[in-house]
């Protein structure tokens, strides 16, 4: 039995570059520049970089990696593969330092490519929960600490708070980290369909978007109440505790900045878990479906760290 890393593309440069193309460009090269797709010749000669084209239409230069999250970066796309296939196949996430030792990278790289990965992993403008008038769970939960000398010591007021959500038919989620009870009740009303059964616990802050959905159902935690037939919200709860666990376990202490990326990470994995049909191998070929403009997100929110 073959080993998954055994691929070629995962040790040969240009194995890595082919297979990188094929995935990102099904249908031939994309200029990146012009967005042209005609008179683009590939350059060859032994002092030529790998994988360098032409467009003879805006007659600049590219490669695969300009416009995504593996542009301007050094290291060898076979090793880029092969760190984005730990990560797909990690249940709860690799350290930069666990990354680091395996592939032989210095920690700031490993570092780097960790959070580029995630940004790949980052799935946007995705259709509503919960559009087949099925139930959807919502939550929220505080960990770590708040950036920032203002912040209180004591309660709930120093932590950060991540609002999740979960279609149960789809078994899909999303995580958020949010500021406050108002940015919570835009991103419910946002992210579900009106048709959605939605269900929470008894917070005050979902009683007023509750009328927008077709149901809103709570189980009253105050009084020990979990389950009442199918209403519940221990779904979206145990997606939180395999968040929380990863988080203490492999990011011992994640900046405020970061945090959204991480949240990224763990939506990507939870949502493509086994139970919904994804392995280690759909895992990496959706995360290298999303490695394409993600570069720019990246120079913008990591400029400051
Ligand atoms: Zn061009």
């Amino acid at each position: 039995m073959a080993s998954n890393l055994s691929s070629k593309h995962f040790h040969d440069e240009d194995e890595a570059f082919a297979y990188v193309e094929a995935r990102v460009w099904p249908n031939g090269p994309v200029c990146p520049h012009c967005g042209g797709v005609h008179r683009i010749s590939k350059m060859q000669g032994k002092s030529t970089r790998k994988g360098l084209y032409k467009c003879y239409q805006c007659r600049k230069p590219f490669t695969i990696r300009m416009g995504t999250i593996f542009e301007s970066s050094k290291v060898p796309l076979h090793i880029w593969l092969q760190a984005m296939y730990l990560v797909a196949g990690s249940k709860k996430g690799i350290s930069s330092h666990q990354l680091a030792r395996t592939l032989g990278l210095t920690v700031k790289t490993a570092w780097f490519l960790s959070h580029r990965i995630r940004e790949a992993m980052r799935e946007g403008g995705l259709a509503p929960f919960g559009a087949d008038g099925g139930a959807v769970e919502v939550d929220e939960t505080y960990i770590g600490r708040k950036a920032g000398r203002d912040v209180p010591k004591g309660g709930w007021g120093h932590k950060m708070t991540v609002l999740g959500l979960v279609d149960r038919n789809t078994g899909k989620s999303r995580f958020f980290h949010v500021d406050g009870g108002k940015e919570i009740q835009g991103i419910v009303l946002e992210n579900l369909s009106r048709e959605a059964r939605l269900m929470t616990d008894e917070h005050v802050m979902y009683r007023r978007i509750g009328r927008e959905f077709a149901e809103h159902s709570a189980v009253h935690h105050y009084n020990k109440e979990y389950v009442r037939g199918d209403v519940t919200t221990n779904t979206i709860e145990g997606a939180f505790s395999i968040f929380k666990r990863g988080m203490r376990g492999v990011y011992q202490h994640c900046a405020e900045k970061h945090l959204h990326r991480y949240l990224a990470e763990f939506e990507f994995r939870y949502s493509h878990r086994e139970a919904t049909g994804s392995n280690d191998e759909d895992r990496f070929g959706k995360m290298l479906r999303g490695i394409v403009g993600k570069r720019l997100t990246y120079k913008k929110s990591l400029a400051r760290a």
